[in-house]
């Protein structure tokens, strides 16, 4: 038997980021764009003059087929140099040679984007009769889906030069604020009690089971930010106001607004997310009264909004080893599907989990993935607790979405966030059921019905309280700068709209401090969340209707999440519509189930003590 490793193993792509086959790729790979570039300039005058005559359509399909392919290769290499150097990166962020290479590889993806802007823009212009021959092409069919959400909006397209200027401008400009903010993250330090330290460390506090910890904790991280408030709200008012410009340089023919062209990249409909969050709405008492069952639970009236990570106030499991924690979640992960659970042991032995504490280690956790040969890597910072085992099964939910859809064409494996969160949080649900059901006393119950329950809470109050400030910035931002001042005030209106009394006070520097609304590449980098959430518990919910057949329909639902709306993924396997309250409230009962589990399990408790 192979043994558990604890440290990644990426050297069949380079040594590290000294190796000079690095710079040897970044050179060729900038050959092989410049190239792509001029055979794409061909597209170009079919965009702004006179379309092509289908006379010329076979010759055009053999150069859309050459560039096309040319691009999957370029492709396949930039992703590997920038998942490596991003490796690298997350296990030593002061790695010099990779900190070096990152904004060279950001501005070569520009590059890459910019070269096929004449294609894609043709593509996305072309008569139909065109499309349908590059449906049916060998190669080209492989773009169908792809092509088909970029002709929805081809009415937000600028002339060529101009999308390859905003691209190349967006690195310094739009990105440029995105990484101050994720620097600024990273180098600021706070003061916890007596102790001086970072960022990360201190928001390790924020779970502890000391509860003086957690709100000096909280209250050194606000005072941190407070510190950086008119740096934060810089940033954020200029990647919103770069959006906002954006999409009104887009509007020229019809105006989409920010949420809709959101939607349009999650892949689901407005209605969909409007009919979502209307039934979340109706039904937060759900979560608050979770949080209410945690209060008494730990002694206290009301949470304050540093006990929202508290842990569960038992002792039921001690350290949990890694090799051990791997085990619980292959054991689960198998009563569900063999493949599955090898699955996981696999990604241990081989080298793709690294887990181990490293000196300037990054913080969270993600799962990623090289793209030739295939293969997925998952960043965790393991130290044993329940919540890490959780959090591993999470990104080995995403891992194995990647396995499943590994003989899948690349330009078919892309799916959005909304997508993606199904089948971490699936993972998550099935290793928390099996833990639930061996697990040998109450404090071991408690302790995964409390984690249940503040998960639930997160994803049904805090994230719609996210999604609230952040529909609330960009409305605001359209007529001025939004001051810090301001800022508070709303997140402050947000978190009452959501949490009402559950919590004694509201985290009103929260825009500052969560990094989600810095991210420059996404808007509303929030209701995926919830939305992932609940539709994994819809999928999961069916899984006894349809016994064994269920493990093949998952693997294919799975493997359509690059190719398909969510609607029709669900419309197709599950014959329900998502843009009705039905679908949601189902996966709402199946959360209530669970809190109401969890309030008999903590009185019951109570009583006995
Ligand atoms: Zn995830």
């Amino acid at each position: 038997m192979t043994t558990i490793q604890t440290r990644w193993d990426n050297s069949v792509f380079y040594t590290d980021s000294e190796d000079p086959k690095i710079s040897q790729c970044v050179t060729s790979m900038e050959q092989e764009i410049a190239t792509l570039a001029s055979h794409c300039q061909h597209f170009s005058p079919w965009i702004d003059a006179a379309p092509p005559e289908p006379a010329d359509y076979t010759d055009i399909i053999e150069q859309l087929s050459a560039c096309y392919t040319r691009e999957v290769t370029i492709g396949r290499q930039f992703r590997n140099t920038s998942m490596f150097i991003h490796s690298c990166l997350s296990v030593n962020a002061r790695d010099t040679a990779a900190s070096t290479w990152l904004p060279m590889l950001q501005q070569l993806g520009a590059k890459l984007s910019s070269a096929t802007q004449p294609m894609y823009g043709f593509l996305a212009r072309a008569a139909t009769d065109l499309i349908e021959i590059t449906n049916a092409h060998h190669t080209l069919g492989d773009l169908h889906f792809r092509l088909q959400q970029m002709r929805a909006i081809s009415d937000q397209l600028l002339p060529v030069a101009q999308e390859q200027q905003l691209t190349k401008l967006a690195v310094t400009g739009l990105h440029g604020w995105g990484n101050l903010y994720k620097n600024l993250a990273g180098t600021l330090k706070c003061s916890v009690g007596e102790e001086s330290t970072g960022l990360a460390n201190a928001a390790n506090y924020l779970s502890s089971i000391e509860r003086p910890k957690r709100e000096l904790a909280w209250r050194g991280i606000n005072n941190a930010w407070v510190e950086q408030e008119q740096a934060v709200a810089a940033i954020l008012n200029n990647i919103n106001g770069w959006r906002i410009e954006e999409a009104a340089s887009r509007s020229h023919t019809r105006a989409l607004d920010a949420l809709d062209r959101s939607c349009h990249t999650s892949r689901i409909s407005r209605r969909t997310l409007d009919t979502m969050m209307d039934v979340t709405y109706q039904r937060r008492h759900l979560p608050q009264r979770a949080l209410g069952t945690m209060a008494n639970a730990l002694g206290i009236d009301t949470l304050g909004p540093w006990d929202l990570m508290a842990p569960a106030p038992v002792q039921a499991s001690g350290t949990i080893e890694f090799a051990e924690a791997i085990k619980i979640i292959a054991d689960s992960f198998a009563t569900f599907s063999a493949e599955m659970g090898a699955f996981a042991i696999e990604m241990a032995e081989r080298g793709w989990i690294d887990c181990e504490e490293t000196d300037n280690r990054s913080t969270g956790a993600y799962c990623g993935s090289f793209a030739e040969p295939r293969e997925p890597r998952i960043f965790i910072t393991f130290t044993g607790t329940m919540t890490n085992v959780i959090t591993l099964a999470h990104e080995l939910g995403h891992a194995w979405h990647n396995r499943v859809m590994q003989d899948i064409p690349e330009a078919r494996t892309g799916y959005p966030m909304t997508l993606a969160e199904t089948a971490s949080i699936f993972a998550e649900t099935l290793v928390r059921d099996t833990l639930l059901e061996n697990a040998q006393n109450d404090a071991q119950r408690l302790e995964i019905l409390w984690a249940e329950a503040s998960t639930a809470a997160v994803l049904m109050l805090n994230i719609p309280a996210r999604f609230e400030f952040e529909q609330r910035l960009v409305e605001a931002r359209h007529s001025k700068f939004v001051t810090a001042e301001h800022l508070k005030a709303t997140m402050r209106d947000s978190w009452a709209m959501w949490y009402e009394n559950s919590l004694s006070e509201y985290d009103e520097m929260f825009w500052a401090s969560k990094l989600h609304f810095s991210i420059s590449g996404f808007g509303f980098y929030n209701y995926p969340y919830l939305f992932g959430y609940l539709f994994s518990l819809g999928i999961y919910a069916q899984k006894n209707q349809h016994g064994t057949q269920f493990e093949k329909l998952y693997r294919d639902i799975l493997r359509d999440t690059g190719s398909m709306t969510a609607e029709t993924l669900v419309e197709k396997y599950l014959q329900q519509d998502i843009s009705e309250p039905g679908f949601w409230n189902n996966s709402l009962d199946i959360v209530e189930a669970s809190i109401e589990k969890f309030e008999a399990l903590a009185n019951r408790i109570a009583i006995n003590n």
